[in-house]
């Protein structure tokens, strides 16, 4: 079938947070770039603690001088251990200003977010923004083609799948993923408080999960209130009062008197971990390549760090006059990307499971953890670093350096 289009050196397939981003970082480099976006969908209701990393790399890039209005600091993080159990860990409070930050990061709601990279991305000139679905991913020797609803096609060198959990680009190119889930579900919600947060992330830690107040701009927070599904599904359908009453009570009315906002989701946790982040002619970034719990705001944070490194990575291609799509570039990205994914992945996890572990020596080790942490100060420190800036991973977008 004739396309109609001339071939790019790369298709972005996912409008997400993480395609938005490697979109915007290989075409603002000059790498001639279509995204397939996808048709508009219900507005995504969560927000996102983006750590300070993060903020460099959409600031380097544009994005963030369009949203920061939305974002509020993170100052201080706070763990608190409302088990109730027999072997309970010390309140922990990290401070950015011990490690000489003015914040960690910062939090904004996703609508904000994705508004901000999208009316950006139509800016850019060597970026073809399509708002279709891919209906069909070939990948073949030379390159990859997708075809659109509308029954047109899309031929590039190199697909970036940012297509999520349910990546036909993963698919497409033969890559496995193992996955677990959780007894868990996140209901998250935006609230209106009587008292300040400070600037203040409080992080509590209840036997069936985590549930985290996470500040927004004046005094209104978001909630991500972790529980067994069919408790999240219950608080999900409660009226905005009972509702408002229940969070009052599990935060201990830190925020005082809380109103909900209208929206709510509800999300299942659960581990996807792709078998690599490269293929033949095929990167995966975010969620296409890895899902985690929403615990310590990690999930997100990964996904812009691949959208950087592939940025990173086609533009010297592109500037060298390489194909974009070669193994070798593929293969690179996959093991640039692993030890940064899998790490975040395993002490996500541990930390969740330790919470719903009934097995004593697991309470303790993890009340020991967070009593080192609270009480070493350079152990204190080592961790907020690694936290904000991961050693292994630091793309140069990251960096503040443009590709
Ligand atoms: C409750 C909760 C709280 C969270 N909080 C944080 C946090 O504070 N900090 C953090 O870093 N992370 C957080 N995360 C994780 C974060 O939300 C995700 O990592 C992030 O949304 C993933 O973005 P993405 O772009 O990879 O995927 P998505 O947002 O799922 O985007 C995928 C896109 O691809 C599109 N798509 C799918 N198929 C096709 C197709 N065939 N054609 C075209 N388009 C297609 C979809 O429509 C969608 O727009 C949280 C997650 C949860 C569940």
């Amino acid at each position: 079938m004739m396309s109609g289009r001339p071939m790019v050196d790369a298709v972005v397939v996912g409008g997400g947070p993480a395609g938005l981003t490697a979109a915007i970082a290989l075409a603002g480099a000059g790498v001639a770039t279509a995204l397939v976006a996808g048709r508009p969908r219900t507005t995504d209701n969560r927000t996102t603690a983006l750590l300070m990393g993060s903020v460099t790399a959409l600031k380097t890039l544009g994005v963030w001088q369009r949203c920061q209005a939305n974002a509020a600091p993170l100052r201080v993080m706070r763990i608190v251990d409302d088990t109730g159990r027999l072997l309970r860990a010390p309140e922990v409070r990290f401070e950015a200003d011990e490690i000489g930050l003015q914040a960690f990061g910062y939090n904004i709601e996703n609508r904000y977010l994705i508004a901000a990279m999208l009316e950006l991305a139509c800016e850019i000139a060597a970026l073809e923004v399509i708002r279709e679905d891919a209906t069909r991913v070939t990948v073949g020797a030379d390159a990859v083609t997708i075809t659109l609803e509308s029954g047109e096609t899309v031929v590039a060198r190199l697909a970036v799948g940012a297509d999520g959990r349910r990546s036909a680009c993963r698919k497409a190119a033969g890559i496995e993923t193992e996955r677990w889930s959780y007894p868990q579900s996140a209901l998250t919600l935006t609230l209106r408080h009587s008292r300040p947060h400070h600037d203040i992330s409080t992080e509590f830690h209840r036997p069936r999960g985590p549930f985290t107040l996470v500040p927004l701009p004046g005094q209104r927070s978001s909630l991500v209130f972790v529980s067994e599904p069919d408790e999240a599904a219950r608080l999900k359908a409660l009226p905005d009062v009972e509702l408002a009453a229940a969070i009052e009570q599990h935060a201990h009315s830190i925020l005082g008197k809380i109103e909900v906002e209208p929206e709510r989701g509800l999300f299942r946790l659960a581990v996807e971990r792709a078998r690599t982040l490269g293929a033949h002619r095929v990167a995966l970034v975010g969620e296409a390549g890895h899902v985690i719990p929403p615990i310590g705001a990690q999930g997100l944070n990964l996904g812009l760090r691949d959208a950087a490194t592939i940025g990173e990575l086609v533009a010297t291609a592109h500037r060298q006059g390489h194909d974009p799509g070669a193994n070798d570039l593929t293969s690179r990205y996959a093991q640039m990307r692993r030890a940064d994914v899998t790490g975040r992945t395993l002490a996500v996890d541990l930390l969740n499971r330790s919470l719903l572990s009934e097995f004593l020596p697991l309470q303790g080790a993890r009340g020991l953890g967070l009593t080192l942490l609270q009480h070493i100060g350079p152990l204190r420190r080592a961790a907020m670093r690694e936290g904000v800036a991961p050693a292994a991973a630091q793309p140069r977008l990251m960096r503040g350096e443009a590709l």
